[in-house]
């Protein structure tokens, strides 16, 4: 590596503040441990990064790269991102929120479908500066479809770990960008440990073990594009799913840093996190008004895509929850659906069970009186729901076919109403 960064000068460990050089691969800081976290310019960034100067770029993540760790141009995903900020008024009637109700919808990001592609953008830019010639990750699902799809982009070749109960769409989804898939048998935490150990045998660019520190700063561009698509200011209120924790923290850094930089107001938000009854240890600990997370030994959830036991930034997205005066919610599994199906009735938008679950969580929320339906409030939809379509089995009616004709459509329309309606005249819009 040349030294060639411009705005992001070193590795350093979190809680000891040790710094580290950029030319090599590290992930956790020698002294105690603890993650590693990319150092800013700010000063640099503030003197070049202003609002027309992102609003002169096309509409991708990477309007904001001064704030990415990346040295030199991107190579991997250069389309990600930008997803729309819809308002919800919809839902918002549904839930009883009676100020702005928005829904960042990642659920169209590109290429895979889900927040994912942010993080894995940033994380195989930075392997092929590196120079590796193949990467990997320890999945629940849609970072191994992300990294996959990614890797064939570019020719990398591509391992990813998942544990075995996935869901065919999850799967298939990463097999059909050539990837090798291994399943384990276990759950998420067993199939991270073994990416810890396969990542230091076999060199391999892991997007979210030895490549972390960078991954990670990938999920601020979903703050950045919040406060940006609200017109240059933060919510009173963010809702967000946590598998890790790492998402929920880095909104928050994402608001602080426009915040640095003089792009928005100093407003604050309160931080709100979801995540499933049947794994839910960050949840858990909010609730106990504590930062100490007593992993999940066997998650057991439709939310497969959030189930992580023993969630790496646990400890951080506690706090920082607790710390912005927000809340969290675990809710069960058929609110989760229940919530799938109220956004997409109201909203159009069909999200994957993580979707759900913060719908979900939010509604648990307002009724709780924990989020002030009076205020501005964002929710974070970050997956597709054609990758969990399972969990919606025996959900619905399906019609029995019948001969195409208008009398057997007559006779079908009255069985659905239950009763002989008057369907207007021809050419006129029907009544109902
Ligand atoms: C990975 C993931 C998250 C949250 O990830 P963190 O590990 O907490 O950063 C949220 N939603 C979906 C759909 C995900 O795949």
């Amino acid at each position: 590596m040349s030294g060639k960064a411009k705005y992001f000068t070193a590795l350093r460990g979190r809680e000891s503040g040790r710094e580290y050089p950029l030319d090599e691969v590290r992930y956790v800081c020698e002294f105690d441990f603890g993650p590693l976290e990319v150092k800013y310019d700010y000063d640099a960034i503030k003197a070049v990064l202003t609002r027309e100067l992102i609003q002169s770029r096309p509409p991708n993540m990477w309007r904001y790269k001064e704030l990415l760790p990346i040295e030199g141009p991107v190579t991997v995903g250069e389309q990600t991102g930008f997803t729309p900020l819809t308002k919800a008024d919809r839902l918002a009637e549904r839930l009883g929120v009676t100020g702005e109700l928005w829904i960042k919808n990642d659920t169209v990001n590109y290429p895979t479908l889900s927040f994912k592609d942010r993080v894995v953008s940033v994380a195989l830019t930075r392997s092929l500066e590196f120079g590796y010639d193949t990467v990997a990750c320890a999945s629940t699902g849609n970072l191994a479809n992300s990294v996959a799809a990614n890797a064939a982009s570019v020719g990398l070749k591509c391992y990813v770990f998942i544990p075995q109960d996935l869901e065919p769409s999850k799967i298939l989804g990463s097999q059909v960008f050539g990837a090798h898939v291994v399943p384990i048998d276990g759950p998420y935490d067993k199939v991270n440990r073994l990416s810890s150990e396969i990542a230091d045998k076999y060199k391999w660019a892991f997007a979210n073990v030895n490549l972390r520190p960078y991954y990670a700063e990938g999920s601020k561009t979903m703050g950045f594009e919040i406060a940006e698509q609200l017109g240059w200011r933060v919510p009173d209120n963010v809702v967000v799913p946590m598998a890790g924790g790492s998402l929920i923290g880095k909104i928050e850094k994402a608001f602080n840093e426009f915040k640095k930089l003089g792009l928005i107001d100093d407003r604050h938000t309160k931080i709100y996190g979801a995540q499933a009854e049947g794994c839910g240890p960050i949840v858990e600990a909010v609730k106990n008004g504590t930062d100490l997370i007593r992993p999940v030994e066997t998650p057991n959830t439709i939310v497969k895509s959030l189930a992580i036991g023993n969630p790496a930034d646990g400890y951080y997205a506690a706090r920082g929850i607790q710390d912005s005066g927000g809340y969290a919610e675990n809710p069960t599994d058929p609110e989760t659906v229940a919530g799938i199906q109220m956004l997409a009735e109201c909203e159009g938008v069909f999200a994957e069970t993580a979707g759900g679950v913060t719908v979900a969580a939010t509604k648990r929320l307002l009724e709780s009186g924990k989020l002030d339906p009076a205020e501005c409030t964002v929710l974070c939809i970050t997956g597709n729901g054609l990758k969990t379509k399972e969990c919606l089995e025996g959900q619905f009616t399906t019609h029995h076919a019948i001969a195409p004709s208008l009398k057997a459509f007559d006779v079908l329309y009255d069985e659905i109403h239950g009763t002989s309606q008057d369907k207007g005249k021809v050419g006129e819009p029907a009544l109902t």
